[in-house]
């Protein structure tokens, strides 16, 4: 099943008021595989994910995971068929414990016992040590790995992730990319990544798709896209 299609948009079309962030946008992310999707700022990345997750309305086209219909489906509805969202920006809540931020992304999951809990404190062993801590004690890079942790104990199948990279070192950054291939690679989990850092981004996926003014501009594998000097060049920024 690795590399069948998982996640499907078609068409997708939004906007906020007269922009239109979102032009036709059609792509597949595959099982087992990790898609990035890329692009300059203001291409439309952060709004397709959040068009996808349903936070954002789309004004036409449709999603569908694993070919059921989840246009605009609400929250606990996508993640009961497998969806979690890591949005930009590691909101975490300040003032809860680091176990307690985890306990939400178990949330909209009946069964969520300690076995998935230690999972995650597996992945992550930072996160471990700090589970007593408040939140608002982390570093970045640790925010980013809970987060991440959040999300994984919805115990999804398709993982929408946002900018991880965004501010962080890059032994940080190259750290949370290796644990994304890790959890691709052993437990099959699917991830669309979305990453203004493309060459790193490169490095880990399996698929490229490039975006520009709200439009799939290429689609091809992270090898190809890597090899294409002239894309890099119009739309990569490397
Ligand atoms: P970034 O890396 O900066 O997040 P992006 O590729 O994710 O860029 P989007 O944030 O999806 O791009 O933005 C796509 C377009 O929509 C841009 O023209 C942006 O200015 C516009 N836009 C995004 N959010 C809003 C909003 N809340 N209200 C109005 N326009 C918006």
């Amino acid at each position: 099943r690795r590399g069948s299609t998982l996640l499907e948009v078609s068409e997708l079309t939004a906007a906020y008021g007269p922009v239109r962030a979102l032009d036709g946008v059609s792509l597949r992310a595959g099982t087992g595989e990790i898609t990035a999707v890329l692009g300059a700022n203001g291409a439309g990345k952060t709004t397709l994910l959040r068009t996808i997750s349903g936070l954002v309305r789309s004004s036409s086209g449709r999603v569908t995971l694993d070919g059921e219909d989840i246009t605009a489906a609400p929250v606990e509805v996508m993640v009961r068929k497998g969806m979690a969202h890591v949005p930009e920006g590691r909101g975490v809540i300040a003032e809860l414990t680091v176990e307690e931020n985890l306990r939400v992304g178990a949330l909209f999951r009946g069964k969520v016992g300690r076995a998935e809990f230690d999972r995650v404190y597996d992945l992550f062993p930072r996160i471990a040590e700090r589970r007593d801590n408040p939140a608002h004690t982390l570093s970045g890079g640790e925010r980013q790995m809970l987060v991440i942790g959040r999300a994984l104990l919805a115990q999804p199948r398709m993982l929408l992730l946002d900018e991880p990279s965004l501010g962080l070192a890059p032994r940080i950054v190259a750290q949370i990319f290796a644990l994304l291939r890790e959890l691709v690679d052993r437990d099959g989990l699917s991830v669309l990544l979305v990453e203004q850092n493309a060459r790193s981004a490169l490095s880990v996926a399996d698929v490229g798709i490039v975006l520009n003014l709200g439009r799939v501009v290429a689609t091809d594998s992270a090898a190809a896209l890597l090899a294409d000097e002239q894309l890099r060049h119009a739309y990569l920024g490397f």
